[in-house]
């Protein structure tokens, strides 16, 4: 058996070698380094499979999610709502901003932000909304549009979790995750479902003056060059990393199956056992399983964690500590959260490999060796 991997990105290389490394040679060839044509290639072809108007490319996910709330125009102390199950990045920029991160609940089963509590954390210093597909689904955000349409709050998607993955409206409509919200962030961090080799990100928008706005903070605050309109920043997408993304984007819905076949494999192989929990599939989005997380009852995680490690199964704590718990909130005087939901996921979720390189025998061993620990423990 193929020793196995968190995520295997060399396997997945492997397949697609020679397209790849001749369009990074191309990049070398033209040595059109900072916005060659593949950027803008990329930026097109993205936009139409997301179906969404306009495809800012930057430098990374983090900075996407920076970009997209300093067009907001927001003021110090503002507050941005966001669930504090996430990872670091997506109020990590809020502080850096000097805004206000006001945490939120999730959804027990989902794992997305938790509508009512949304609803509850709503004052009149709110000025955004930042809600996350964590794992790879869509959180509701047909009952979070309608929230913000009625207190006139812009919400920006992080999307950098579930790219490709399809939203369901009660009307039947279906667009993609990040194509919804005011503003859409994602990231092509390698290990995400469309990865590049290195750093990259984008943003994305239907508004036409947002994505104008979005356009110049990314370049310097440049809509001309060298005559800068506001605080901007520098933050470009490769054009290698481009040219990469150009090619594994066509392989993106065949990525997102493969996963989607991993995932079934586990469900049914944890199908009905009394301690863990499979993911739940929300009516309104599919899964793109970025990650495949179980919620474990009963059962010592981190004796399992460490179990599975010592027979060469690598496993993940997606995360450990969530946002509202983070030191770098100590300074800034957090409020006292009660996150009873947030907790008790921190406490027992686990994530296991989950990639587009699985196979049958590695999916076999990974599930033989989990119900056996859990069995004897
Ligand atoms: C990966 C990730 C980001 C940040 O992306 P980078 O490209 O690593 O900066 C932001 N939000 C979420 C939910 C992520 O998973």
């Amino acid at each position: 058996m193929k020793a196995i991997q968190m995520v295997d990105l060399k396997t997945q290389y492997q397949a697609l070698k020679q397209e790849i490394d001749a369009a990074v040679i191309g990049v070398l060839e033209s040595s059109a380094f900072i916005n060659g044509k593949p950027v803008q290639d990329f930026a097109e072809a993205l936009s139409a499979y997301i179906g969404v108007k306009h495809v800012i490319p930057c430098a990374n996910g983090t900075d996407a999610l920076q970009i997209a709330l300093m067009a907001l125009d927001l003021q110090p102390g503002d507050e941005v709502i966001t669930p504090s199950f996430t990872f670091i990045a997506t109020t990590e920029v809020v502080a850096l901003l000097h805004l206000k991160p006001v945490f939120v609940e999730v959804q027990k089963d989902t794992f997305c932000m938790d509508t009512e509590a949304l609803r509850k954390a709503i004052t009149p210093r709110t000025k955004a909304i930042v809600p996350v597909h964590l794992y790879g689904q869509a959180a509701n955000m047909e009952e979070i549009m309608k929230i913000a349409a009625e207190h006139n709050l812009p919400v920006i998607e992080d999307n950098a979790q579930a790219i490709g993955c399809d939203y369901r409206f009660s009307d039947g409509t279906v667009k993609k995750a990040g194509s919804i919200g005011h503003i859409g962030t994602t990231s092509f961090f390698p290990s995400k479902n469309l990865g590049a080799y290195g750093d990259a990100g984008a943003i994305f928008t239907n508004d036409d003056a947002l994505a104008a706005r979005l356009k110049m903070i990314a370049n310097h605050g440049q809509s001309k060059r060298y005559y800068h309109d506001v605080v901007g920043c520098n933050s470009r997408m490769d054009t290698i990393q481009a040219a990469i993304l150009n090619i594994k984007l066509r392989e993106l819905d065949n990525y997102i199956q493969k996963r989607n076949r991993a995932a079934d494999y586990y469900n049914k192989a944890f199908a009905g056992h009394p301690k863990i929990t499979t993911p739940a599939v929300a009516a309104y989005s599919n899964h793109v399983y970025h990650q495949y997380t179980l919620v474990l009852e009963g059962v010592n995680r981190d004796g399992l964690n460490q179990y599975l490690a010592e027979k060469q199964i690598p496993s993940m704590i997606y995360y450990p500590v969530p946002g509202h718990k983070q030191k770098m909130f100590e300074a800034s005087g957090l409020p006292q959260y009660d996150l009873a939901v947030t907790d008790w996921l921190t406490e027992r979720v686990i994530s296991l490999p989950m990639h587009t390189e699985l196979d049958e025998a590695q999916l076999e061993y990974i599930v033989s060796s989990l119900l056996e620990y859990i069995k004897n423990n």
